[in-house]
């Protein structure tokens, strides 16, 4: 056995040979690896970094952008996960939030959902028939594929909405959990490593779940807070679970450990990265979008499941290493998110709260058809922000009065901060420079597509949770123009790169073309809307 001290000695041989040698002098990864952890927001990185000792102490030995930005308007998973591997925001990319209104569509529910195709028979909103549909843009792996196809372009995720706009139009594998399993699409035969991970998480959540022991970071967050709106206190859950309770597997680490489980056995049984042309792996981790919903952000429960994510992701990597594939990891999220109103107001920011239920437009349609005596729902639209669209049996000039009516009331509500119609939308500069320097209207710009968008579009004041009801057990969200919804981490990694820290803003929809520079992949200027990060931290570059 070598000594520890030649092994290190070696290492300082290895390091003054190569280190002067750029990131840019290297042959290009055999595999991409990109992973988007749902609800992971730039505040839960900066929160618990100085406590990461797994897979995301890795990932801050390499290149690190802790102010990424989802830059657009509605800070949603659908867009977001829209924006990471296509380089596109969701005006170009159609991807204007997790559900709008086709009034238009050829079914009795108009409310359609951004995973599915509504042409397919028997799709609803409610049992929808997945697709790639509605995004108008490829995918990474769809550019590789095209690029040579001995590419092979795999995504795993928690949700259907996450794989499939990472994954894009045509991935060899695409498995999503759909409750009680991972199912399949995709092009080619399902791999057996779906049914093999499908038989182990169906013996796990057969089993019950002990509570998590609390590490002594958590401790002082382990507080029962009441929360308004019919919901049970929150902040001292440590993921106990009943045999068989599907909703606890999937609000908990556990979720997480099976899809990383999955997207390993994927690799395995394909051999990723030991093909002829570089491969694409790309990994929805959801778990703590449903742990933010259901606790809120700075609980016990959070802390728990950070930390445990990033145990799973050292154990992810760990196995990546033993292949000896060359891989480079790409992490990041599709949104951030926000704590608890109750919470925040005990914690020294007075002035959080819940949205009224009178913004919402179902409430607010009722209200003014019963001003304008008017039948139908007079409004439609899915939260208390976002797109709003008039209906379509409101026609002439009684449309006009609706407009102005429904304006004036949403833009004199205390916890509105701005109303844009669809003409002030189309007709406001377009986005551009540091995402945080944008207006708010450029921000709905990034959201804005004509053939999809609301007749007006409503932006909530910061800290106002549009959750009223918290009966159902959600009782903190995201989906804001404001900077906790919309910054998100952005690391990379690959092995012997020299590490930096740029703290300035970058966007999401640079990471595609980022990956895409470092596989010699040629994107068409003009296609996209992101920029490539230089990964290189010296003179050298790793961009075109
Ligand atoms: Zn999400």
């Amino acid at each position: 056995m070598r000594s520890a001290l030649l092994a290190c000695a070696a290492g300082l041989a290895a390091a003054v040979t190569f280190a002067p040698a750029g990131a840019a002098d290297r042959p290009p990864p055999r595999l991409i690896v990109a992973i988007s952890v749902d609800q992971f927001s730039a505040d839960l990185f900066a929160q618990y970094r100085q406590h990461f000792t797994g897979g995301l102490r890795r990932l801050e030995e390499g290149a690190v952008f802790p102010s990424g930005y989802q830059s657009h308007n509605m800070t949603e998973t659908c867009p977001g996960h829209s924006t990471i591997l296509t380089g596109a925001r969701p005006a170009r990319t159609g991807i204007i939030s997790n559900d709008w209104f086709d009034q238009n569509v050829g079914r009795a529910d108009k409310q359609v959902y951004c995973s599915e195709d509504p042409a397919a028979p028997g799709s609803t909103f409610k049992t929808y028939t997945v697709s790639a549909h509605f995004l108008k843009v490829p995918a990474l792996g769809d550019r590789m594929k095209a690029a040579d196809p001995r590419s092979r372009s795999v995504a795993v995720a928690g949700k259907d909405r996450a794989a499939i706009m990472m994954g894009g139009y045509g991935p060899d594998q695409r498995w999503y959990w759909t409750g009680k399993s991972y199912t399949f699409g995709g092009k080619a035969p399902p791999a057996a490593a779906g049914a093999a991970i499908n038989a182990d998480v169906a013996a796990a959540l057969a089993r019950s779940a002990p509570a998590m022991p609390l590490p002594p970071v958590c401790e002082a967050q382990s507080r029962a807070v009441p929360v308004a709106g019919g919901g049970k206190p929150v902040g001292t859950g440590r993921f106990a679970r009943a045999a068989g309770d599907e909703r606890g597997f999937r609000t908990s680490p556990e979720f997480d450990g099976a899809t990383l489980a999955l997207a390993a056995a994927l690799r395995r049984e394909m051999r990723l990265g030991e093909g002829p042309a570089p491969d694409i792996l790309a990994i929805g981790l959801s778990a703590t979008d449903y742990v933010g919903h259901t606790y809120g952000t700075e609980g016990a429960e959070m802390c728990l499941h950070v930390l445990a994510l990033d145990q799973l992701l050292g154990e992810f990597l760990r196995g990546l290493d033993a292949t000896g594939v060359d891989y480079v990891v790409m992490l990041t999220a599709d949104h951030g998110g926000n704590d608890i109103p109750e919470r925040q107001n005990e914690h020294a920011v007075p002035g959080a709260s819940r949205a009224a239920d009178l913004l919402s437009p179902g409430t607010m349609g009722r209200a003014l058809a019963a001003k304008l005596h008017l039948a139908g729902p007079v409004l439609l639209g899915s939260a208390a922000f976002g797109d709003i669209y008039i209906d379509k049996a409101i026609t002439g000039p009684m449309r006009q009065r609706v407009l102005r009516e429904a304006l004036a009331a949403y833009r004199a509500h205390p916890q509105v901060a701005a109303v844009h119609t669809r003409a002030e939308i189309a007709a406001a500069p377009s986005p551009a420079g540091p995402p945080e320097t944008w207006s708010l209207v450029q921000r709905a710009k990034a959201s804005f597509d004509p053939d999809r968008s609301g007749d007006f579009v409503v932006q909530l004041k910061p800290r106002v949770t549009p959750v009223f009801d918290t009966s159902h057990g959600y009782v903190a969200t995201h989906g804001s123009p404001w900077d906790y919804d919309r910054r998100v981490p952005i690391l990379f990694w690959r092995k012997g790169m020299t590490p930096f820290e740029q703290p300035l803003s970058v966007e999401t929809v640079d990471i595609m073309p980022t990956l895409a520079a470092l596989i010699g992949l040629k994107v068409p200027a003009g296609e996209i809307d992101g920029r490539c990060l230089d990964l290189d931290a010296g003179p050298g570059s790793t961009c075109p």
